[in-house]
């Protein structure tokens, strides 16, 4: 692949050690890496990128999903409920997927990330109906081209023994952690740049054993993989941690082993002062995922004081049967404006939105090779149309955040151009539009 060399941006939002905004800078890319960032570097060899009119950031990173939840957005009956109740509309229908509903749907939401300027997603699987693998989704990622931390999800406790998922969706543990290996081993990159790596994610405390939950941290270490999971993300969930383990999850969480740098949990709103303490000095990382929040009701997370204390966070979209929008640089602003409900208009940034969005993200799911525009890092930029409607008449380049656009114009990862003007380069958008359609059509017989 020949070098690129992106020219004439008007503002270059780094988010380097320096927090550096630059402008009248170029970026020349060279193998997927960062190899200079400077004025009016010469075209040599390069395919020249015309920039003029453009915000550049860091490609957005997500730290969390359910990317097989675009099959069933806005489900009747699941709009309104709570936590508990809306899992237990949808996970009849999530029982009918198969290997065909799980590589759309990906195809679907990444996709829709990518135009909302993401170049690092992970994703949360944790059920596999009908023959559905998690291969299913690393083939979608692979296709539309966005680098990719799967991880394999997995519920073991059914309805029959007191849990919340029908029996039909639980597996057995045993060949929980096979796959697990299985697909660590298959896929897996532990490398600098690389675009895919796997991780192990039983689904939440409420829906495997506690015996999974620790087998499965020691599976991870032995493995090098990371490790994720839903945690303290309502009131309910508390409620049940104290019912059935007799302690509150940061406490769990710290039994079985799943605090450290190579953890990080999903949620967290009701985490309190001592479990954020706890996540500080164990560097366990969060995913915080503002809309699902408000869209479930389950409350505000304490990003302010998660952030003051030192805890590594992250924002994620979540799946989007609780979004159901699964647009990051709208996740951005959300996290933003409900700091501000919680404690003031000066309790968050834009620009800090934007960097939890982008190195926070990336540090969470243990990319330091990521997340931000520096020498080096690797090639995952999104370009921002500052002439676009939205941003027309803004004085800074925080209206980013602030006033838009959401959606990119072009966006790079590891160089390669996933998206230009506004459309999918890699994929027939239209086409897995039409495909995705007929599905949910389907399973809504
Ligand atoms: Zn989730």
């Amino acid at each position: 692949m020949p070098d690129l060399l992106i020219r004439n941006a008007s503002v270059i939002l780094t988010m380097d050690d320096a927090r550096s905004e630059l402008a009248n800078a170029d970026i020349l890319i060279s193998d997927g890496v960062i190899a200079a960032i400077e004025a009016d570097l010469p075209a040599e060899n390069a395919d020249v990128f015309d920039a003029t009119g453009a915000i550049i950031t860091p490609g957005l990173v997500n730290t969390h999903h359910h990317l097989y939840q675009t099959l069933t957005r806005a489900v009747p009956g699941a709009q309104d409920a709570l936590l508990f109740g809306w899992l237990q509309r949808l996970y009849p229908i999530w029982a009918r997927f198969g290997p065909e509903e799980m590589f759309v749907s990906a195809q679907i939401g990444l996709a829709e990330l990518a135009l909302s300027g993401c170049t690092l997603t992970s994703d949360h699987l944790y059920l596999f109906p009908n023959g559905a693998r998690l291969d299913d989704t690393i083939a979608a990622a692979a296709e539309v081209g966005l680098r990719f931390h799967a991880t394999r999800g997995a519920m073991s406790i059914g309805e029959s023994d007191g849990g919340l998922p029908p029996d039909s969706l639980v597996e057995a543990e045993r060949a929980i952690l096979g796959d697990c290996i299985r697909v660590i081993d298959a896929f897996h990159d532990p490398r600098p740049g690389a675009m895919t790596r796997v991780g192990v994610a039983p689904c939440s405390p409420f829906s495997v054993s506690r015996d999974l939950m620790r087998d499965a941290a020691i599976l991870a270490r032995d493995k090098g993989v990371m490790l994720h999971t839903h945690l303290a993300e309502n009131d309910e969930d508390i409620a049940y941690s104290l019912e059935k383990f007799g302690c509150r999850p940061g406490q769990y969480a710290e039994d079985l082993g799943w605090v450290g740098d190579d953890v990080w949990h999903a949620h967290c709103v009701k985490l309190n002062g001592q479990e954020i303490d706890l996540f500080a000095r164990t560097q366990t990382g969060v995913a915080h995922c503002p809309c699902s929040n408000c869209r479930l009701g389950s409350g505000i997370a304490p990003l302010r004081q998660m952030r003051d204390a030192g805890v590594s966070v992250g924002l994620g979209v979540d799946g989007s049967a609780s979004n159901d929008m699964g647009n990051l640089m709208a996740e951005a602003r959300q996290a933003m404006l409900l700091q501000r409900v919680a404690n003031g208009a000066d309790a968050m940034s834009a620009r800090e939105a934007l960097e939890i969005a982008t190195r926070g993200g990336a540090a969470v799911l243990g990319r330091d090779d990521c997340g931000q525009i520096a020498v080096g890092k690797r090639a995952d930029i999104a370009v921002w149309d500052a002439r676009a409607v939205e941003n027309a008449g803004s004085w800074d380049p925080a209206a980013l955040v602030l006033a838009g656009p959401a959606k990119v114009r072009d966006l790079f990862v590891e160089g390669h151009q996933v998206v230009a003007d506004g459309r999918m380069q890699t994929i027939d958008l239209d086409k897995v539009i039409n495909r995705q359609n007929a599905l949910a059509a389907r399973l809504a017989e």
